[in-house]
């Protein structure tokens, strides 16, 4: 409140009486800061796969087209890096107008939300011949918003999936209580480390750039799902070791 940030100070001066009043501006500084840094962090990334695309194009066009390898190899990069472009482009769009749609509430079928999702990583989840365990009661539903939540759960298995190794599994278990549901998601991957744990909910905070890339992650998916279960009124943990597997526990009021 704007009373809790100023201090007004009587000071008598030798005639005359002096009303100072200073303002607390450092919340103001911060929350400029961190708009200063997103829009820094944005372009960056951005210009990571524009540079891409253009450089192998360019490549191409100079002469490289008239190798079909070359030319088959180039425009799976330039592909991928158009893919990416998207995803970072739909992720910034979703965290920077979060309250454009307010949270709507219906029967959300909670099978039905994590099959689509198992669906859409149906290539990783053969590739790394992952064993993925969905168990959740049939018929389960929760009172919520199905975009929002949706992204919640697509975010946290794409993770799970991506930062497992092969032969690994994936579990997803749901239990309710009388007020709220807990969703976990389980993963035999490689971990995060303590110090990690409590930065990965930043905005482009990653672990290993090299290897969220890799996987066509853009540092967001984690941001996006504090910022959705905030607007869910939920709220989520992170139990972890590194080598062994992760756990995020997502609980939401029912
Ligand atoms: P990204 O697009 O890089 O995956 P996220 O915001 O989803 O971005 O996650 C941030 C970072 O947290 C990741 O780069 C990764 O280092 C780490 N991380 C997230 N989920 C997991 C997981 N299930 N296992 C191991 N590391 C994870």
């Amino acid at each position: 409140s704007v009373d809790a940030n100023v201090i007004a100070l009587k000071a008598q001066a030798d005639r005359e009486q002096v009303l100072v009043i200073l303002y607390d501006v450092t919340y103001l500084r911060q929350v400029e800061q961190m708009q200063l840094d997103f829009v820094g962090n944005v372009s960056h990334e951005l210009k990571t796969p524009v540079t891409a695309i253009s450089g192998f194009a360019e490549t191409l066009l100079a002469g490289a087209k008239d190798d079909p390898a070359t030319l088959d190899q180039f425009l799976n990069i330039i592909h991928d890096e158009s893919t990416r472009l998207t995803s970072l482009i739909t992720d910034i769009l979703t965290l920077s107008r979060p309250s454009d749609a307010p949270a709507k509430h219906s029967a959300v079928d909670l099978n039905q939300l994590l099959d689509q999702a198992v669906k859409s990583l149906a290539k990783p989840i053969k590739e790394k011949q992952l064993d993925v365990n969905i168990n959740v009661p049939d018929g389960l539903t929760i009172q919520s918003d199905d975009v929002k939540l949706s992204q919640v759960i697509r975010n946290l298995l794409n993770n799970a999936v991506f930062y497992n190794r092969e032969h690994g599994s994936v579990d997803v278990t749901a239990t309710t209580q009388p007020n709220q549901l807990t969703l976990t998601f389980q993963d035999t991957g490689i971990g995060i480390a303590d110090a990690d744990q409590q930065r990965i909910f930043e905005r482009f905070y990653r672990v290993d750039k090299a290897r969220s890339r890799h996987n066509g992650g853009t540092g967001l998916g984690l941001a996006i799902v504090a910022e959705m279960l905030q607007q869910l009124g939920g709220d989520v943990a992170i139990h972890s070791q590194v080598g062994v597997g992760t756990t995020f526990t997502v609980t939401l009021p029912r």
